[in-house]
C-alpha cells in the first residue's frame, strides 16, 4: 500500500505518511483545484448542489469482538480507511458514561445496548462507515 502510494520516495521515510494520505479518493466526487471549475464558489444558490460532497454513513452495533488480551499491531495507523487506533480509543474516552440520546422514537437504543455490563467483555461493539453517496467510494479514515 506504501509503495503503491508513492509513499518509498519521500526522503523523511514512511513514517512520515499523513493520515488518509493511502486512500484512494472519489475521483467523481467535488474537489476544488482539481475537478471543479474555478468560480465554483460564485455559482448561484440553485445551482450550488452540483458541488456538494454527499455521504451516507451507517453502523453496525450487532458486530462484536471479545477481548482475548491479544496486541494488535497496526500496519499502517491511520494512512487509508480506517481511523488510527490510539487517537480513536482518545476519543472514546471522552464518551465512557455516555447516556443514550431519545430525539424520537426509535427503539434502537445503540449506546445503550453498547453500555450493557455484559458488553464490557468486548473490546469492539459496533462499526461505522462513511462512503461517497453517490459514488460508494469510502472516505479517509472513514471507518
Ligand atoms: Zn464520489
Amino acid at each position: 500500500m506504501a509503495k503503491r502510494g508513492g509513499r518509498v520516495h519521500d526522503p523523511q521515510g514512511i513514517a512520515a505518511t499523513a493520515v488518509g494520505e493511502l486512500v484512494v479518493d472519489c475521483p467523481a466526487c467535488p474537489h476544488p483545484g482539481r475537478n471543479l471549475p474555478e468560480d465554483w464558489q460564485d455559482a448561484p444558490d440553485s445551482e450550488q448542489w452540483k458541488y456538494a460532497t454527499m455521504l451516507a454513513v451507517d453502523a453496525n452495533f450487532k458486530l462484536k469482538l471479545k477481548d482475548r488480551g491479544f496486541e494488535d499491531v497496526e500496519l499502517a495507523p491511520g494512512w487509508s480507511y480506517f481511523v488510527e487506533n490510539e487517537a480513536y480509543a482518545k476519543h472514546c474516552n471522552n464518551y465512557v458514561d455516555e447516556e443514550e440520546m431519545k430525539h424520537c422514537d426509535s427503539l434502537f437504543a445503540a449506546v445503550d445496548h453498547a453500555n450493557m455490563p455484559s458488553h464490557k467483555k468486548y473490546c469492539v461493539n459496533g462499526v461505522g462507515a462513511a462512503i461517497c453517496a453517490r459514488h460508494c467510494f469510502y472516505r479517509k479514515s472513514g471507518v
